[in-house]
């Protein structure tokens, strides 16, 4: 409770949070839902309809965390507070296909199978799915244990993929495999589970523990350096909030500081990819947790991406928020739309920005930074030149 009467009223995290900003309304603040969740904990308000948008439309972005001068953590006191709330139809609904994403995707393959059923998805409510038919719904990658190995490797990791790229961009796994390759590991791909983000961020706690605990479990199987996801989100979720959660973290790596450790110059580029004017989209993960956005983009100019631009800001995804909220999350991307016109590539680190843009901007190259990364190696490779480490 004592942070909660510790809020200055300072207004330095409504400046910067996504959800004021379409919302424009003070209870829709972090220091506005802050003052909320005080009144219901002293019962001065009731909980009900009115409480629970303000509670549900927080985008859990971190931003006003990183701008708060008392370092308040306002998601922590968010997911407290859905924890608590009576659960609708539509949070069970979440709650099922989270813990179920392959059945998700399933259903979401077959409605696209024909145009009577892709129909069905102009309904108001199933009208985001929208969005990740962009992306070709792939089967999830073989279920079980996969192991690349080298004759001498440097260290063994573990990939954790994450639902997004497991089920929707699998081919950033592959890239991310074949890097960790290049760079002498050995690569362990176990049975993928989803993190449990999307389930604390519901409101189901329990069942987000459940998971931490069959990941922890999996991960601590392993005689491994370490884990590298290819999601914040999930990097987040499995380092820090696992702590809370399970009693501790999985150790999670960043594939720019292994590169750290090589001296490489790169006789052959991909010219399509290093002469293109990139922005690099920092995530809201990746920016207010993950702070692997600096190190990322000196890895590509490393690499010859020499015209790359950091960019920031959500870009108005965040999972729970636009399946509740779908107009607002619209909304901030079409902000981001505008301000990414300029560029012809976008690379970002989170896969859910990626299928963000991509269902909004279907002319631009849009990857992942792994996937550039490996497309400037592949390059080199199939021209039969030394790129060496
Ligand atoms: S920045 Fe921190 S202290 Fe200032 S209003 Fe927001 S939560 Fe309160
Ligand atoms: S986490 Fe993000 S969306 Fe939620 S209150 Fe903080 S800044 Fe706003």
């Amino acid at each position: 409770m004592d942070f909660l009467t510790e809020c200055t009223k300072c207004g330095k995290c409504k400046e910067i949070c996504p959800s004021y900003e379409v919302f424009l309304n003070e209870s829709f603040s972090p220091r506005g839902r802050l003052r909320l969740v005080r009144a219901l904990a002293e019962n001065e308000v009731m909980s009900g309809n009115a409480l629970k948008q303000r509670i549900f439309s927080c985008l859990l972005c971190g931003a006003c965390e990183n701008n708060c001068p008392l370092n308040i953590d306002v998601c922590n006191f968010i997911y407290k507070t859905r924890a608590k709330t009576k659960k609708g139809f539509l949070l069970y609904l979440f709650k099922y296909f989270s813990f179920y994403p392959g059945l998700f995707f399933s259903v979401l393959q077959l409605l696209n199978s024909s145009k009577h059923l892709k129909s069905l998805l102009n309904y108001p409510r199933l009208t985001f799915l929208h969005r990740f038919l962009t992306v070709p719904v792939k089967q999830k990658q073989q279920d079980f244990l996969q192991v690349y190995t080298k004759l001498k490797p440097a260290g063994r990791i573990a990939i954790f993929s994450g639902c997004s790229v497991n089920y929707l961009l699998p081919s950033i796994t592959g890239s991310l495999i074949y890097i960790l390759n290049r760079l002498n590991f050995e690569v362990i791909v176990p049975k993928q589970y989803c993190c449990g983000a999307p389930l604390l961020s519901a409101g189901f706690k329990k069942d987000a523990i459940k998971l931490a605990k069959k990941n922890l479990k999996t991960y601590k199987s392993f005689n491994i350096e370490g884990v590298i996801t290819t999601c914040p989100t999930c990097a987040h979720f499995i380092a820090n909030v696992y702590k809370e959660l399970a009693g501790e973290g999985i150790s999670v790596l960043n594939i720019a500081d292994l590169f750290e450790d090589f001296n490489f110059s790169i006789n052959s580029q991909d010219k399509a990819i290093v002469e293109s004017s990139a922005f690099f989209h920092a995530s809201c993960h990746s920016l207010n947790y993950v702070k692997d956005a600096d190190k990322t983009i000196k890895v590509l100019k490393k690499l010859g991406v020499a015209d790359i631009k950091k960019k920031q800001g959500c870009c108005g995804f965040a999972g729970l928020f636009s399946f509740l909220f779908e107009k607002q999350s619209m909304d901030i991307l079409r902000k981001k739309v505008l301000e990414y016109e300029t560029a012809d590539m976008i690379i970002s680190s989170c896969p859910n920005c990626l299928i963000q843009f991509k269902f909004a901007m279907k002319d631009k190259k849009i990857f992942h930074y792994v996937e550039v990364i490996n497309k400037i190696l592949l390059k080199g490779e199939k021209d039969g030149r030394t790129i060496k480490f």
